[in-house]
């Protein structure tokens, strides 16, 4: 059977860009190669789906987006955030609004966004099929097929790629689209680990593995140019290989030309302090430890597992009593409480990265529609291209504006 429209991977972007084109009367059929659609989505924001973010301003939402956000001027403006919480609000999930904009099913449920992506597939006729497509036949201009790996062949007359990219392979996005793009004769951008944790060069990191620290403020520095190129406040954590958490993916997006020793992250471990009052509450504590050793006098003030490496790093001898330490020493301590540095030696693998940069050239793609300059009947949405957003809700943002856009313009 040919279809009108054939669109290849339902995530995000597939699932939002197939329902759009069947809503407005195209016969559409979705092909995924998992027994379910929305596979990643179902693990986004640690299983709670941060769906969007709600802001009302486009510029706002462009600056979000580091790579390429001009480009997504047009999808964004078809298709906002408010548009994203009425569609799933209107498919019956209530959203609520958390810290920083973000969106969240009232639920804490990604699965009520998967599902509700299924009720408007199912309720708009859109036909599901499981495969995985490795190959478009073309004859140069226009692709006049698909083929899986089985070798079935799938005819439409409109080809929507929505593949996503390459990070967390089990959920499906291996990274197919890349090529299933090139042999349309599309430019793939160097691929690369985004909002991804972080390796470190300090051995301590790797012995505070599972620590989490809630509220810390972090500092990025560039150590060729001596600046400081993010900072941040929240949550972190310490893991076998060196540091991860929300502040630590955030700071990754503004890591350019990664390479060991570039950056330095400084943490601050007491913010709400600043070091005169860090020192004043130093120095209670001692007094009341004055006969201990220094690991008592910091009981208080620090997680248990962290003492051990504070004091190593402090140099200060781990036999002195309390009453034993000096002004200067003591200062010292203050000094490294508020600038823990951690030595950055790189990214992840891309496999590990919450998403990818880089991907189908957007100098190749019409802002207004998402559909391919190379290749006629051709068109794009969501993680597949070379566009990708901070932390927040905006990659889910990009995937159903670009989503809604694609649907849209094979409809026209
Ligand atoms: C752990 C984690 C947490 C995240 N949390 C958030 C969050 O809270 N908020 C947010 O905004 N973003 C979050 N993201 C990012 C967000 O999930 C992605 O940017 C978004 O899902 C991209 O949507 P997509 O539809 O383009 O791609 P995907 O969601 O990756 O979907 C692509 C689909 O295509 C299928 N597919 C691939 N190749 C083929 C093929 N050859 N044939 C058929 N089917 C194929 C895949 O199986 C998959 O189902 C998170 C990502 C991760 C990994």
């Amino acid at each position: 059977m040919k279809y009108d429209v054939l669109v290849i991977g339902a995530g995000a972007a597939g699932c939002m860009a197939a329902g759009t084109a069947a809503e407005n009367g195209k016969k559409v059929l979705l092909l995924e190669r998992n027994d379910r659609i929305g596979r990643k989505v179902m693990i986004t924001g640690k299983g709670r789906c941060n769906v969007t973010n709600a802001c009302s301003l486009l510029n706002e939402l462009i600056e979000n987006v580091p790579v390429n956000g001009r480009f997504l001027y047009g999808a964004f403006s078809r298709f906002m955030p408010f548009d994203t919480m009425d569609f799933f609000e209107g498919l019956g999930v209530p959203l609520k609004i958390e810290r920083g904009n973000r969106v969240f099913p009232e639920s804490d449920k990604a699965v009520d966004i998967v599902d509700a992506l299924q009720r408007y597939l199912t309720q708009n006729g859109v036909r599901r099929e499981k495969a995985r497509i490795v190959r478009f036949h073309t004859d140069g201009k226009h692709i006049l097929s698909a083929e899986d790996e089985n070798g079935r062949i799938y005819e439409a007359n409109r080809y929507i790629l929505a593949t996503g990219g390459k990070s967390y392979p089990l959920t499906g996005s291996t990274g197919d689209g890349y090529d299933l793009a090139s042999q349309c004769g599309h430019t793939i951008t160097e691929l690369k680990p985004a909002l991804v944790p972080l390796e470190t060069s300090n051995d301590w990191t790797g012995e505070l593995q599972g620590l989490t620290l809630k509220n810390v403020s972090i500092t990025v520095r560039d150590n060729d140019s001596y600046k400081e190129v993010y900072s941040d406040f929240g949550e972190m954590l310490f893991t076998h290989f060196g540091v991860s958490g929300p502040v630590i993916l955030s700071a990754s997006s503004h890591m350019s030309h990664m390479r060991e020793g570039k950056y330095t992250i400084e943490i601050d471990l007491k913010p709400a302090l600043r070091e005169e009052k860090l020192d004043a509450r130093i120095l209670r504590d001692f007094s009341q430890n004055a006969n201990k050793s220094i690991a008592n006098g910091l009981s208080a003030l620090l997680p248990h597992r962290l003492i051990p490496v504070i004091v190593s790093l402090s140099g200060i001898p781990t036999d002195l009593k309390v009453n034993q330490i000096t002004k200067d020493m003591r200062r010292e301590l203050v000094y490294l409480l508020k600038h823990l540095p951690v030595t950055i030696s790189g990214f992840r693998p891309i496999e590990e990265a919450i998403v990818t940069s880089g991907g189908v050239s957007v100098k190749e793609i019409n802002p207004k529609t998402m559909q391919s300059t190379l290749c006629g009947n051709l068109y794009f949405a969501g993680e597949v291209m070379d566009v990708d957003a901070y932390t927040g809700g905006f990659n889910l943002q990009i995937a159903f504006s670009t989503g809604y856009l694609a649907g849209k313009s094979v409809s026209e």
